[in-house]
């Protein structure tokens, strides 16, 4: 568990990313969440039956053909540990992510873009915001980058103006 003493996990402590295929179809969750700790809200959660988890200690592994898409498991995260992932035919790429930070972002804000380390790898465009319907839920924002960002962004930060 060297990603406990780093504070950030390292690729190869991640699951494998769906692939270049799937991420073109349509949005597919990621969950990087491989500390074995008893939390199961996404798995709860999944009306796909998507997300695998023999006991509520095991981290969670998603299935990602039987994914939807739907967004359930990233509202319910406690652990903001759930990314949507998508390549869109156009050639950029899109990460929809949990957002608890004020000022609240919106359609159109720049923000930069950090990686698990927390370093600004680039600039990217808010295309959609949902704020929490219910107090179990968290905000979410995508975002619009270059493709191959979408493999590391896990945070963003507004630009200031
Ligand atoms: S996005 Fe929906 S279908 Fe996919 S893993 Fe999450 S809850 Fe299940
Ligand atoms: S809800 Fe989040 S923190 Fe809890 S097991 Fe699922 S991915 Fe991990």
């Amino acid at each position: 568990m060297k990603y406990l003493e780093r504070g950030y996990a390292e690729l190869d402590e991640l699951p494998p990313f769906p692939s270049e295929e799937r991420l073109k179809k349509k949005p597919v969750a990621y969950i990087e969440c491989p500390q074995p700790i008893p939390c199961s809200p996404c798995y709860e959660a999944c009306p796909a039956n998507a997300i695998k988890m023999e006991n509520i200690n095991d981290p969670p592994v998603v299935n990602y053909e039987k994914c939807t898409g739907c967004m359930n498991c990233i509202r319910v995260c406690p652990g903001l540990a759930i990314f949507m992932l998508r390549l869109r035919e156009d050639g950029k790429g899109e990460v929809t992510l949990q957002y608890e930070l004020l000022p609240w972002l919106k359609k159109g804000d720049k923000v930069e873009l950090l990686n698990r380390k927390g370093e600004v790898v680039g600039i990217g465009i808010v295309n959609w915001v949902l704020p929490p319907e219910r107090n179990d839920q968290t905000s979410l924002v995508r975002v619009e980058m270059d493709t191959k960002l979408i493999y590391e962004v896990r945070a963003v930060r507004k630009v200031k103006e």
